[in-house]
């Protein structure tokens, strides 16, 4: 009894290891590890999601949840549900904003002053010097700077 137990325990442990490896192996290859889901508030990657697990075969993924109804997700930073999205979706939308902020924004963002260019050519340099300084960022800051500023 006592030795069936043990080669129970330990075949329990050998399945935890191989599907722990195949979370890896499928995380190494997966597009979240280079487009990883972010909240849509905060911008962190520190996000849970539910998804559909088989409970008995050692929780193995089967697929996403995708009922907005009952799969609510989840950021670790800003301790509450909130919807999450690929990076390269709140890139495209900060990228946007960015095309669309008007001078002001401009000012108060990069920390440059208008009134510190050449006004000829509708201060063209300046703009030339925000979008640089945009193109310095890193996607991260990039996605933070614009919802902060949502
Ligand atoms: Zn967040």
């Amino acid at each position: 009894m006592k030795n069936k137990r043990l080669l129970t325990r330990a075949k329990l442990g050998i399945v935890d290891s191989i599907l722990g490896l195949a979370a890896w192996i499928n995380r190494l290859f997966s597009e979240q590890r280079h487009n990883p889901y972010r909240c849509s508030t905060c911008g962190s990657t520190d996000v849970l999601t539910r998804v559909w697990v088989m409970p008995n075969k050692g929780s193995r993924y089967v697929e996403d949840c995708i009922d907005s109804a009952i799969c609510d997700d989840w950021c670790n930073s800003c301790n509450q549900y909130a919807r999450i999205r690929p990076t390269d979706v709140l890139l495209a939308k900060a990228e946007e904003w960015w095309g669309e902020t008007d001078f002001r924004d401009m000012e108060r963002v990069t920390g440059y002053y208008i009134l510190d260019f050449d006004p000829e050519d509708g201060y063209q340099a300046f703009v030339d010097t925000c979008n640089e300084w945009w193109d310095g960022e890193t996607t991260d800051d990039k996605i933070t700077v614009y919802l902060n500023n949502q």
